[in-house]
């Protein structure tokens, strides 16, 4: 199936590298977001939940089940730390049964679970008192995150809205910002080698760091043996795709695009409906059949 899709793609259309679902803080199931997809005309789609293979599994099934018309690659996106930030890496078509990459992945769990209780330890010293049980229960069987906490303070009436939930208390620097217990990046890149994938620098536009900095992140991450960058991540000016363009062309990456789709939004683009990549850009589905 794959092998006649990319046949089929001569140029960029409708592939989305990026993506979310219930199985972590995305809106849709997997079978939902397969089908808004589809609706959309994608190609090629990579779920990518945080920490988890669970939703992309899922939708592995019906894809083989139904034999949908879609290249689903396996995909995730790791919280992971470097030089005290936080840095998301997504992988890509790598062996999901590989244990490299379902090692990581426990331990990534386990760092999701003893993180979210510092969280809710912290908030608590604030006298804004929420439960593990009241957030397992917001995020059915998914993976817990921010977002999850944000969800329960607006329930209780703390913050208006998801923003302020994370410009008050859980966004950089905020006292619900707990980094600890992430991999780190050189195990990450590690992990997705090893089972055979990917590892490509999530919307490299969004961290905080000056351009040396960035820089030098992107000569380690290379170092680690990473191999692509999101030249396109959701909704961004032309100027910073060309920016991300020739970092990747300059520093020989492959070039990722992903809508990073969370839920229905009418200022963000949809899944699968991203702009063409720049023709300097090394396209990183060129490998995806090898
Ligand atoms: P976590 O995985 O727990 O670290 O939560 C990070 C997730 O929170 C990101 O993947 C986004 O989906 C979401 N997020 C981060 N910052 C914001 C923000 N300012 N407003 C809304 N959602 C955010
Ligand atoms: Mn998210
Ligand atoms: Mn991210
Ligand atoms: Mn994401």
């Amino acid at each position: 199936m794959l092998a006649r899709i990319m046949a089929r793609i001569m140029t960029y259309s409708g592939i989305d590298l990026h993506t979310h679902t219930t199985a972590s803080d995305g809106a849709l199931k997997p079978d939902e977001l397969l089908k808004l997809a589809i609706q959309n005309g994608t190609q090629m789609l990579a779920i990518t939940d945080h920490d988890t293979i669970t939703g992309y599994l899922a939708a592995r099934n019906t894809v083989q089940h139904k034999a949908l018309a879609i290249g689903l690659i396996s995909g995730v996106e790791i919280s992971t730390t470097w030089q005290g930030m936080g840095l998301h890496i997504v992988g890509l078509h790598f062996d999901p049964e590989h244990p490299a990459i379902t090692r990581l992945l426990a331990s990534q769990a386990r760092a999701r679970r003893l993180r979210c209780q510092m969280i809710l330890d912290k908030l608590a010293k604030i006298n804004m008192l929420i439960t593990f049980e009241e957030l397992q229960a917001g995020a059915g069987h998914g993976h817990i995150g921010r977002p999850h906490i944000a969800q329960i303070m607006i329930a209780k009436g703390y913050v208006a809205n998801m923003s302020q939930a994370f410009k008050k208390y859980l966004g950089a620097g905020k006292i619900g910002d707990v980094k600890s217990g992430w991999v780190s990046l050189a195990e990450t890149v590690t992990a997705i080698n090893d089972s055979g994938g990917i590892a490509v620098i999530a919307h490299p536009n969004h961290y905080k760091m000056t351009r040396s900095k960035l820089l030098h992140m992107i000569d380690e991450f290379i170092a680690l043996g990473g191999r692509g960058i999101e030249v396109i991540s959701g909704k961004q000016h032309a100027e910073i795709t060309m920016k991300f363009a020739h970092i990747a062309s300059d520093k020989g990456l492959l070039a990722s695009v992903g809508s990073d789709f969370h839920r229905y939004l009418p200022y963000a683009p949809s899944v699968g409906q991203l702009p063409h990549l720049p023709e300097l850009s090394t396209l990183i589905w060129t490998l995806f059949n090898t």
